[in-house]
């Protein structure tokens, strides 16, 4: 050998070029009621039902159900859909990084929007893939530009639809064009978290598409609308090809007893769902509203949080409006990850937390935040 072989060990370069995911803050000052509006939890909760089925899960000494057999069955009643065809993950983003191993890696190309959700960046570049990021109009995904990035190179198009941290999203027919327009070597994953929120006769999660397509993936989640976010459970329907290239390289034991229960029993409690999308269609247009009459832009979102864009005035700026809202134990989320420096995501929190919010941010934008004039501009 002439090369020098490195003195320690070195991960593949891909590796450093990832940013490390930073989580929504949970944390505001001493002494403070915190509400986190910061990673698009649901504000009702957890279902009681599965509450109780994670507390009679709790038998720690024993391996879980490898295959994740009776969610499955669960979610395949509950959609209609065949159970072999399902996958269950450590909430999607674990699917969405093995979708990235199994059909990318090094010397292919993973498409996703502009501003698409942060994973899509660090699945690709941990399988040692090429990102490829292809630019939105008006904080929204643009079909066109989608089409345009990919290559021959191309292995896998990502689409959160509706969009993490936009809350913007594409109509159903603009994902069938997207589709019908790619090689059928490339995978289309439709990540669909926030499906159930979006109240739009024009959208679709994209379930009939896989059904149909041997070149389309659905993910969903049991994080958001269900309130199970901590016990980490998601689920993909996929090709049955697909289906079985990820189960060859999953965890055999991906999903934890605890959440597998917890979350058969979230999706029986349907009336659990009917109240959180109650209480979201009633403060994503209020919040969406009082925001904006405040002098504050707001993407018109269709997802359970809001985008909220803040002048550059020295004193009323994001960075500014953060430190305000997480003194009053208010957190939002900052936007620099995505390069939307000057906005701030907002979950729509509880009745107490949205008109916190509003009260807080009323007195910011009249007054900044109290250090105007003091030098403190920068
Ligand atoms: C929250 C979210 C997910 C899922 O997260 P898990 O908790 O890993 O299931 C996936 N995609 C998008 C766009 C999200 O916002």
């Amino acid at each position: 050998m002439t090369t020098a072989a490195p003195s320690r060990p070195v991960p593949h370069p891909g590796v450093l070029q990832i940013e490390a995911y930073v989580p929504g803050k949970a944390q505001a000052g001493h002494g403070v009621k915190v509400h986190k509006l910061s990673a698009n939890e649901n504000p009702l909760g957890a279902s009681p039902k599965a509450l109780e089925a994670f507390r009679d899960a709790a038998a720690l000494e024993l391996y879980p159900d490898g295959s994740s057999t009776r969610l499955r069955e669960a979610i395949g009643g509950a959609y209609g859909l065949d159970p072999a065809r399902i996958v269950c993950g450590t909430g999607s983003d674990e699917l969405i990084t093995l979708l990235a191993t199994a059909y990318a890696g090094p010397g292919d190309e993973v498409v996703y929007s502009q501003y698409g959700f942060l994973i899509y960046r660090i699945a690709t570049l941990a399988a040692g893939a090429t990102p490829v990021v292809a630019p939105e109009h008006d904080l929204r995904t643009d079909v066109d530009a989608l089409l345009a990035a990919v290559t021959e190179r191309t292995r896998i198009v990502y689409l959160a639809n509706p969009n993490n941290p936009t809350g913007t999203y594409i109509p159903f027919d603009e994902v069938k064009r997207l589709h019908r327009g790619l090689p059928p070597h490339v995978l289309l994953v439709l990540d669909a978290a926030y499906a159930e929120y979006v109240r739009r006769n024009d959208y679709e999660s994209g379930i009939e598409l896989v059904a149909t397509s041997p070149n389309v993936v659905m993910l969903r989640t049991f994080s958001k609308i269900h309130g199970l976010a901590a016990l980490r459970v998601g689920w993909m329907y996929a090709p049955a090809e697909v289906a079985d290239a990820i189960n060859r390289i999953r965890g055999a034991f991906n999903v934890n007893a605890p959440g597998l229960a917890a979350a058969g029993a979230a999706i029986a409690d349907t009336g659990h769902v009917e109240r959180a999308i109650a209480h979201n269609e009633e403060w994503l247009p209020r919040l969406t509203r009082e925001l904006t009459a405040l002098g504050l832009t707001v993407t018109p979102s269709v997802t359970n949080f809001v985008l909220v864009h803040f002048p550059e005035t020295p004193g009323r700026t994001a960075p500014e409006a953060d430190a305000f809202l997480s003194a009053r134990g208010l957190i939002l989320r900052r936007m620099d990850g995505y390069g939307l420096p000057g906005a701030l995501r907002l979950t729509i929190g509880t009745e107490e937390a949205n008109r916190l919010v509003v009260a807080a941010l009323s007195e910011f934008m009249k007054n900044g935040n109290g250090l105007m004039g003091e030098g403190h501009g920068s």
